[in-house]
């Protein structure tokens, strides 16, 4: 699979493609499908893969996508198992997305970016990892001085950033321009194996920029809001921060 037929990186608001089935695994407990391109995303960064179907467009019949992944340099799709056969290698189907899964995933994709956007700016707590469920999602901070009235400062001040209109850019960089920056550092760039030779960065302009494989939002408006639900301390430096998504209003 060609790398610019991995549509999710480039254009995170496309949601369905024509493809060709280029090879199918039926051996194991999920067949697996690999298409010369694809809208789905294979997971990682934290960002769960997409859900969705593939649509055969000669006779209208559908298989479940229940997941995605990377494999090799293909995004491979999972098939739930379910009637008898699989597509064929040479049909043209539709890859279509669960579109408001996903669309979902990606406002609390951008919402978490805001989180620690403004963490960083604010308090200079590096963030450590993370994790996102459609809706909602946790950051994990070195933040030794946090408290519950800091949480409640922190929700504020990431609404305010959110309802600011911000746009959220995607840009590919080369991997030497990428270290110069100095604010990927704390997304921990240089942990990246030697082999990339490109870095994919996510801005959301004038609060944030990480070094990001998701899929995200065009502007903060349509993330809506945050509202914590929940912070602990995972030791004496680091917290997790708890979010679920607000509807805009
Ligand atoms: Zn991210």
């Amino acid at each position: 699979m060609d790398p610019a037929g991995q549509l999710a990186y480039s254009d995170a608001y496309a949601r369905s493609v024509e493809a060709r089935v280029l090879a199918i695994d039926d051996s194991g407990e999920a067949p697996i499908v690999v298409l010369d391109r694809t809208v789905f995303y294979p997971g990682g960064g934290g960002q769960p893969s997409d859900r969705g179907q593939i649509l055969r467009t000669s006779d209208g019949r559908t298989w479940t996508v229940r997941g995605a992944r990377k494999s090799g340099g293909d995004i491979v799709h999972e098939l739930e198992r379910g009637g008898e056969g699989v597509p064929a290698v040479g049909d043209v189907v539709s890859a279509d997305l669960d579109w408001s899964r996903r669309h979902l995933l990606m406002r609390t994709h951008t919402a978490l970016h805001a989180l620690c956007g403004v963490v960083w700016r604010d308090y200079e707590a590096l963030v450590t990892g993370g994790n996102m469920e459609p809706g909602a999602g946790r950051m994990d901070f070195e933040f030794e001085r946090m408290s519950g009235d800091l949480v409640d400062e922190i929700e504020e001040k990431v609404n305010t950033e959110l309802r600011s209109a911000r746009d959220v850019r995607v840009n590919v960089l080369p991997r030497e321009q990428a270290f110069a920056i100095p604010d990927l550092i704390r997304t921990k760039v240089n942990l990246l194996p030697p082999g990339i030779e490109e870095i994919r960065t996510i801005e959301i302009v004038g609060l944030d920029l990480q070094a990001d494989g998701g899929t995200h939002v065009a502007n903060t408006r349509e993330v809506g809001g945050i509202r914590v639900t929940g912070y602990e301390s995972k030791g004496r430096i680091n917290k997790r921060i708890r979010i679920e998504l607000v509807e805009p209003s």
